[in-house]
């Protein structure tokens, strides 16, 4: 990556400083993860939170700590198991790379994380910002984060006009983080500054309303002084979802016994790789031809659900079918599949809304 460093006279040098005392003073500390340098635990709520909500995280992080507490419980996991302890949390190329960078951790680097953020960033799923925060939680690496919030922070700080859809406004404001960083920190200096980051985007630097009055660096903000602060980042190239309709065929088999779903693995690469889910069908037609004759009458539409991906809003719409003779429903179906006990949905990596939709369903 090429770093552009600017005069120092041209940056706010007192930012660090007041950063790390407003950490010290008020920002978060009871979260889970925070008070360790072990970069397994670094490693696993840095990648629950990309894209994540903290409050959606508390919930998973302890679960999943329970069942891998290390990197070699981890990488010996199957794989389903660990689908089924991400489940809920999306984004689920997340849980494959988490898989198979622990596994890697455990046959190129004898178990142990590697220490600089130039190295882990040859891992699986460790992406520059990611590999940052590792490097400076666990080791102090003098090393800048910048995932969305920070972007944002300093995009604001520094009223920078650059365009941060298009890479090279990226690599500039890179490039001024690196040249904001404390100059000669402590290990402890790099945990509060890199929280403080996290926790100035998080908590006050908002993306619609900032609570600059409450903030830190508001003397030292370019972007508050002009009374601008939403106009940054700068961003001309917006998220365009596509729209898609998904016909879900819902089998349920309901016997003394309980209930049972047929559900089948989702084929990789594509939406929900390698989670368990009904069929799915791009047309209402092609889901009716799936079945034999005698059964297609009987299909129940239910209420349509909609879902939003990162590229995509999905709209399903789940169609119901209680079989009498599961083999007779099943007759056209090449797929590879199972029968799932509503008792055992749990323990399958299942997407949220097809969970909820079965929960509903038991
Ligand atoms: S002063 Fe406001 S806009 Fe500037 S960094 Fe603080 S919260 Fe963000």
């Amino acid at each position: 990556m090429t770093t552009v460093v600017p005069p120092a006279a041209a940056l706010p040098l007192a930012f660090a400083p007041r950063l790390i005392d407003w950490q010290r003073r008020a920002g978060r500390h009871g979260l889970p993860w925070q008070g360790t340098r072990d970069p397994y635990r670094v490693w696993l709520s840095e990648i629950m939170l990309q894209q994540t909500q903290v409050s959606t995280v508390l919930a998973y992080f302890p679960r999943f700590l329970a069942r891998f507490p290390d990197v070699k419980t981890l990488a010996e996991g199957a794989p389903d198991e660990v689908m089924a302890l991400w489940s809920g949390l999306g984004y689920y190329s997340r849980a494959r790379n988490l898989h198979r960078c622990a596994q890697q951790v455990m046959t190129a680097h004898g178990g142990a994380f590697p220490r600089t953020a130039e190295a882990l960033q040859t891992l699986p799923g460790i992406g520059a910002s990611t590999a940052a925060a590792i490097a400076a939680f666990c080791h102090g690496e003098r090393i800048s984060i910048l995932d969305g919030n920070v972007r944002r922070v300093l995009a604001r700080l520094l009223a920078f006009e650059g365009d941060l859809s298009q890479a090279a406004p990226q690599r500039e404001l890179w490039g001024l983080a690196q040249a904001l960083l404390p100059s000669a920190p402590t290990a402890d200096d790099m945990t509060a500054y890199t929280q403080g980051l996290m926790d100035l985007g998080a908590t006050l630097c908002h993306r619609s309303r900032p609570d600059c009055t409450g903030c830190p660096v508001q003397v030292l903000c370019k972007a508050h002084a002009m009374g601008e602060q939403t106009r940054f980042p700068v961003k001309t190239r917006r998220l365009q979802r596509r729209f898609e309709r998904w016909w879900l065929l819902l089998l349920r088999d309901r016997h003394s016994a309980g209930t049972r779903f047929w559900l089948e693995r989702r084929p990789a690469p594509g939406i929900w790789a390698g989670l368990y889910c009904p069929p799915v069908f791009r047309e209402e037609e092609a889901l009716r031809a799936s079945l034999p004759s005698s059964l297609a009458p009987r299909l129940q539409a239910l209420d349509p659900v909609s879902h939003a991906l990162t590229h995509r809003e999905l709209r399903l719409q789940p169609m119901l079918l209680d079989v009498v003779d599961p083999l007779a429903a099943l007759v056209d179906r090449e797929q590879d599949g199972i029968w799932v006990a509503d008792a055992a949905l749990a323990s399958h990596g299942l997407p949220a809304p097809v969970r909820v939709l079965l929960q509903q369903l038991s």
